[in-house]
């Protein structure tokens, strides 16, 4: 069977049509029409076998995880996905329908939970697995930029923090994690950020560490902040270790995906009297610029590095 038969005739169909979608696969564009008075948002994102994702994961588990990233991308300025394009370099070994097709099934499973339809993409063979995702989305009002946090903002996040690094760390060491979901299936916060717009001041998705993606809002406004670690919710088995373990996982572990946002006071009050105690507060925005760390109330001294793309 042909290389390409194999592709088309797991992907043509994988996922449901979008209401927006005017020519899907089989042409050489895909074509789209975009509701009156909506921008077009859009990401791309590459993920390397090795690199972005063990070489232990499962078909499935990589196909849903490459979409994963990129709706969070959407879901950290506030916009609504709809399409998503696929780049599939694979491997001689690998285009078979066993792996093709389960990679298939778990890319159309999320991309079915939130309403997104797979419209076009390319396929290469290459030595090293990688899947370049590019993720489109609209947005009626503004998106929600990294620049604009204000001094007196409230930092908050959406959800436990550091799961996903230190279930990385015990796959790395070789361990069965009970905590591999975290690191294998994460959840895009695509409803979540549609609601914070209008209310949050900036946002951004955690992918890198906290401490890092934190940073690069602090950047973009020109601002400082204060950081509670004591605050930043997180699962049993991390807040047990001790404090320099646990802080190496959530400040710079990545694969989170949680969101990371600033909100005025009034906003945050507004925001939770309207749909609950969704986001948790964990900081403050100075306007002194830089990030000062803070546990029971004492400044400590933790270095943040994130997660490096490039450590070679
Ligand atoms: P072209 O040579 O014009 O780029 P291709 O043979 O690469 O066309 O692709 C034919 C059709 O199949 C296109 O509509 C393209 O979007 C789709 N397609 C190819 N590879 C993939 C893929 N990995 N996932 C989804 N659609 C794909
Ligand atoms: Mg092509």
């Amino acid at each position: 069977m042909s290389e390409f038969s194999l592709i088309y005739r797991h992907f043509a169909n994988a996922t449901n049509r979008h209401t927006s979608t005017v020519i899907g696969i089989g042409d050489d564009c895909a074509v789209s029409q975009i509701p009156a008075n909506h921008q077009l948002v859009s990401c791309v994102d590459t993920l390397v076998a090795g690199r972005h994702f063990p070489i232990d994961s499962t078909p499935y588990a990589i196909g849903y995880k490459s979409v994963a990233v990129n709706l969070s991308d959407l879901a950290s300025m506030g916009a609504s996905p709809f399409a998503i394009l696929l780049a599939l370099s694979l491997p001689k070994s690998l285009a078979c329908d066993e792996f093709v097709g389960s990679f298939a099934q778990g890319m159309a499973d999320i991309c079915t939970k939130f309403g997104v339809e797979l419209i076009g993409g390319d396929s290469t063979q290459s030595d090293v697995l990688t899947i370049t995702i590019t993720a489109l989305g609209t947005c009626q009002k503004q998106p929600i930029r990294r620049n604009g946090a204000m001094v007196g903002d409230m930092i908050c996040v959406s959800g436990e923090i550091g799961s996903a690094s230190l279930a990385l760390k015990q796959c790395l060491a070789g361990q069965k994690s009970p905590w591999r979901h975290h690191l294998d299936y994460p959840m895009p916060q695509v409803a979540l950020g549609q609601k914070l717009v209008g209310f949050a001041n900036s946002m951004i998705d955690v992918s890198d560490g906290l401490g890092q993606d934190l940073q690069h809002i602090l950047n973009a406004s020109g601002v400082g902040a204060k950081l509670y670690l004591d605050k930043i919710p997180c699962m049993d088995a991390l807040r047990q270790l001790d404090n320099d373990d646990k802080w190496q996982h959530m400040l710079n572990g990545g694969d989170d995906y949680q969101l990371c946002l600033t909100i005025s006071p009034q906003n945050f009050e507004a925001f939770t009297k309207q749909y609950g105690r969704i986001i948790h507060p964990v900081g403050q925005i100075i306007a002194q610029q830089d990030l000062q760390l803070y546990h029971d109330g004492h400044l400590v001294d933790f270095a943040i590095h994130g997660w490096v793309h490039f450590d070679d």
